[in-house]
Protein backbone atom coordinates (compact mmCIF):
# COMPACT_ATOMS: atom_id res chain seq x y z
CA UNK A 1 0.00 0.00 0.00
CA UNK A 2 0.98 3.45 -0.46
CA UNK A 3 0.02 5.73 2.82
CA UNK A 4 0.50 9.03 2.26
CA UNK A 5 0.17 12.05 4.34
CA UNK A 6 -0.06 15.16 2.71
CA UNK A 7 1.34 17.61 5.36
CA UNK A 8 1.41 21.59 6.24
CA UNK A 9 -0.55 24.96 7.76
CA UNK A 10 -4.12 25.68 6.61
CA UNK A 11 -4.08 27.21 3.37
CA UNK A 12 -1.08 25.42 2.34
CA UNK A 13 -2.75 23.77 -0.61
CA UNK A 14 -3.51 20.28 0.80
CA UNK A 15 -7.37 19.67 0.20
CA UNK A 16 -6.39 20.88 -3.44
CA UNK A 17 -3.27 18.70 -4.42
CA UNK A 18 -5.15 15.73 -2.51
CA UNK A 19 -7.81 15.86 -5.37
CA UNK A 20 -5.31 15.96 -8.26
CA UNK A 21 -2.87 12.99 -6.58
CA UNK A 22 -6.10 10.87 -5.97
CA UNK A 23 -6.64 10.99 -9.60
CA UNK A 24 -2.98 10.13 -10.47
CA UNK A 25 -2.58 7.56 -7.77
CA UNK A 26 -5.96 5.91 -7.42
CA UNK A 27 -5.55 6.43 -3.74
CA UNK A 28 -8.60 6.83 -1.22
CA UNK A 29 -8.61 10.60 -0.24
CA UNK A 30 -9.17 10.33 3.84
CA UNK A 31 -10.10 14.54 5.24
CA UNK A 32 -11.05 14.82 8.25
CA UNK A 33 -12.16 18.28 8.08
CA UNK A 34 -14.52 17.84 5.43
CA UNK A 35 -15.97 14.43 7.24
CA UNK A 36 -16.39 17.50 10.09
CA UNK A 37 -17.87 19.74 7.84
CA UNK A 38 -20.37 16.70 6.31
CA UNK A 39 -21.43 16.04 9.83
CA UNK A 40 -22.19 19.64 10.66
CA UNK A 41 -24.13 20.11 7.44
CA UNK A 42 -26.22 16.80 8.55
CA UNK A 43 -26.44 18.14 12.06
CA UNK A 44 -25.39 15.13 13.61
CA UNK A 45 -24.34 15.44 18.00
CA UNK A 46 -20.59 14.59 16.65
CA UNK A 47 -21.31 17.53 13.87
CA UNK A 48 -22.60 19.97 16.88
CA UNK A 49 -19.33 19.11 18.69
CA UNK A 50 -17.09 19.18 16.49
CA UNK A 51 -18.72 23.15 14.88
CA UNK A 52 -17.74 25.08 18.19
CA UNK A 53 -14.27 24.57 18.30
CA UNK A 54 -14.16 24.67 14.63
CA UNK A 55 -15.80 28.00 14.82
CA UNK A 56 -13.24 29.30 17.03
CA UNK A 57 -10.25 28.14 14.76
CA UNK A 58 -9.49 25.39 17.17
CA UNK A 59 -8.53 21.91 16.99
CA UNK A 60 -11.12 19.39 17.66
CA UNK A 61 -10.85 17.29 20.27
CA UNK A 62 -8.53 13.72 19.40
CA UNK A 63 -10.81 10.76 20.41
CA UNK A 64 -13.55 12.53 17.97
CA UNK A 65 -11.66 12.91 15.28
CA UNK A 66 -9.67 9.26 15.43
CA UNK A 67 -13.18 7.75 15.94
CA UNK A 68 -14.10 9.36 12.57
CA UNK A 69 -11.20 8.08 11.58
CA UNK A 70 -10.88 4.30 12.46
CA UNK A 71 -14.81 4.28 10.92
CA UNK A 72 -13.11 5.59 7.24
CA UNK A 73 -10.81 3.05 6.96
CA UNK A 74 -12.68 0.13 7.99
CA UNK A 75 -15.11 1.12 5.10
CA UNK A 76 -12.04 1.17 2.20
CA UNK A 77 -10.50 -2.55 3.43
CA UNK A 78 -9.39 -3.02 0.06
CA UNK A 79 -7.80 0.21 -1.56
CA UNK A 80 -4.07 0.24 -2.54
CA UNK A 81 -3.42 3.55 -0.15
CA UNK A 82 -4.84 6.54 1.44
CA UNK A 83 -4.30 10.05 1.56
CA UNK A 84 -4.86 11.64 4.87
CA UNK A 85 -4.97 15.24 4.88
CA UNK A 86 -5.94 17.34 7.72
CA UNK A 87 -4.62 13.73 10.05
CA UNK A 88 -2.72 13.60 11.68
CA UNK A 89 -2.88 17.16 13.37
CA UNK A 90 -1.60 15.98 17.31
CA UNK A 91 0.89 13.39 18.53
CA UNK A 92 -1.77 11.46 19.56
CA UNK A 93 -2.92 11.23 16.56
CA UNK A 94 0.07 10.22 14.94
CA UNK A 95 0.50 7.14 17.16
CA UNK A 96 -3.26 6.60 16.79
CA UNK A 97 -2.51 6.34 13.06
CA UNK A 98 0.13 4.21 13.34
CA UNK A 99 -1.53 2.00 15.30
CA UNK A 100 -4.51 1.62 13.22
CA UNK A 101 -2.34 0.63 9.94
CA UNK A 102 -0.38 -1.32 11.83
CA UNK A 103 -3.58 -3.40 12.84
CA UNK A 104 -3.98 -3.58 9.00
CA UNK A 105 -0.22 -4.85 8.26
CA UNK A 106 0.71 -1.67 6.49
CA UNK A 107 2.30 1.82 7.40
CA UNK A 108 2.75 5.93 6.42
CA UNK A 109 4.85 5.21 3.68
CA UNK A 110 5.91 9.42 3.40
CA UNK A 111 5.06 12.49 5.24
CA UNK A 112 5.14 15.26 2.27
CA UNK A 113 5.07 18.66 4.32
CA UNK A 114 3.68 21.78 2.04
CA UNK A 115 5.90 24.88 2.65
CA UNK A 116 4.08 28.15 2.38
CA UNK A 117 5.19 31.37 4.09
CA UNK A 118 2.59 32.41 6.57
CA UNK A 119 2.21 35.94 4.55
CA UNK A 120 0.80 33.72 1.74
CA UNK A 121 -1.12 31.38 4.08
CA UNK A 122 -3.38 34.04 5.29
CA UNK A 123 -4.02 36.04 1.87
CA UNK A 124 -4.99 32.54 0.55
CA UNK A 125 -7.20 31.73 3.50
CA UNK A 126 -8.85 35.15 2.79
CA UNK A 127 -9.32 34.85 -0.85
CA UNK A 128 -11.13 31.00 -0.22
CA UNK A 129 -13.65 32.68 2.76
CA UNK A 130 -14.96 35.11 0.02
CA UNK A 131 -16.29 32.18 -1.85
CA UNK A 132 -15.89 29.21 0.84
CA UNK A 133 -18.54 29.79 2.95
CA UNK A 134 -16.45 28.36 5.93
CA UNK A 135 -16.80 30.41 8.55
CA UNK A 136 -13.01 29.42 10.00
CA UNK A 137 -12.31 31.40 6.39
CA UNK A 138 -14.06 34.24 7.49
CA UNK A 139 -11.71 36.81 9.06
CA UNK A 140 -7.87 37.49 10.21
CA UNK A 141 -8.55 36.63 13.72
CA UNK A 142 -10.00 32.84 13.01
CA UNK A 143 -7.09 32.14 10.59
CA UNK A 144 -4.27 33.25 13.11
CA UNK A 145 -6.18 31.18 15.95
CA UNK A 146 -5.46 27.77 13.19
CA UNK A 147 -2.30 28.64 12.63
CA UNK A 148 -1.26 29.32 15.86
CA UNK A 149 -2.62 25.48 16.62
CA UNK A 150 -1.01 24.33 13.80
CA UNK A 151 2.57 25.77 15.37
CA UNK A 152 1.26 24.61 19.19
CA UNK A 153 -0.05 21.10 18.31
CA UNK A 154 0.82 19.91 14.57
CA UNK A 155 4.94 20.62 14.38
CA UNK A 156 5.06 17.63 16.89
CA UNK A 157 3.95 15.21 14.41
CA UNK A 158 6.55 16.09 11.65
CA UNK A 159 9.18 15.71 14.03
CA UNK A 160 7.75 12.44 15.13
CA UNK A 161 8.03 11.33 11.27
CA UNK A 162 11.05 12.93 10.65
CA UNK A 163 12.81 10.85 13.55
CA UNK A 164 12.04 7.69 11.19
CA UNK A 165 13.15 9.43 8.39
CA UNK A 166 9.92 9.84 6.49
CA UNK A 167 9.44 13.62 6.23
CA UNK A 168 9.84 15.20 3.70
CA UNK A 169 9.49 19.06 2.90
CA UNK A 170 8.19 20.28 -0.50
CA UNK A 171 7.50 23.83 -2.15
CA UNK A 172 4.48 24.88 -2.00
CA UNK A 173 4.08 28.71 -3.02
CA UNK A 174 4.24 27.86 -6.84
CA UNK A 175 1.50 27.64 -8.54
CA UNK A 176 -1.11 24.47 -8.65
CA UNK A 177 1.04 22.91 -11.18
CA UNK A 178 4.36 23.16 -10.65
CA UNK A 179 3.36 22.00 -6.99
CA UNK A 180 1.97 19.18 -8.11
CA UNK A 181 4.93 18.38 -10.22
CA UNK A 182 7.16 18.55 -7.22
CA UNK A 183 4.45 16.47 -5.02
CA UNK A 184 4.56 13.54 -8.20
CA UNK A 185 8.94 14.13 -8.06
CA UNK A 186 8.97 12.39 -4.74
CA UNK A 187 5.89 9.69 -5.21
CA UNK A 188 6.61 7.98 -8.26
CA UNK A 189 9.73 6.24 -6.66
CA UNK A 190 7.58 5.48 -4.07
CA UNK A 191 5.35 3.83 -6.40
CA UNK A 192 7.11 1.36 -8.05
CA UNK A 193 8.63 0.72 -4.73
CA UNK A 194 5.20 -0.24 -3.08
CA UNK A 195 3.40 -1.55 -5.66
P1 LIG B 1 -9.30 21.59 7.44
O1 LIG B 1 -10.42 21.44 6.44
O2 LIG B 1 -8.34 20.44 7.40
O3 LIG B 1 -8.62 22.92 7.34
O4 LIG B 1 -9.97 21.53 8.89
C1 LIG B 1 -10.90 22.52 9.31
C2 LIG B 1 -11.04 22.47 10.81
O5 LIG B 1 -11.56 21.19 11.20
C3 LIG B 1 -9.76 22.61 11.60
O6 LIG B 1 -9.41 23.97 11.81
C4 LIG B 1 -10.11 21.91 12.91
O7 LIG B 1 -10.94 22.72 13.72
C5 LIG B 1 -10.96 20.75 12.41
N1 LIG B 1 -10.11 19.56 12.11
C6 LIG B 1 -9.89 19.00 10.89
N2 LIG B 1 -9.07 17.94 10.99
C7 LIG B 1 -8.76 17.84 12.31
C8 LIG B 1 -7.92 16.97 13.06
N3 LIG B 1 -7.21 15.99 12.45
N4 LIG B 1 -7.83 17.16 14.39
C9 LIG B 1 -8.52 18.14 15.02
N5 LIG B 1 -9.31 19.02 14.37
C10 LIG B 1 -9.43 18.87 13.03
Amino acid sequence: MLNLILFGPPGSGKGTQSQLLIERYGLIHVSTGELLRNEISAGTPLGNEAEQFIKKGQLVPDEVVIGMLSSVLEKHPHSKGYIFDGFPRTAAQSEALDKLLALRKTAITRVLSLEVPEDELVRRLLERGKTSGRADDANKEIISARITEYHNKTIPVADHYARVGKFKKVKGNGSIEETFELLCLEIDPLVSVTA
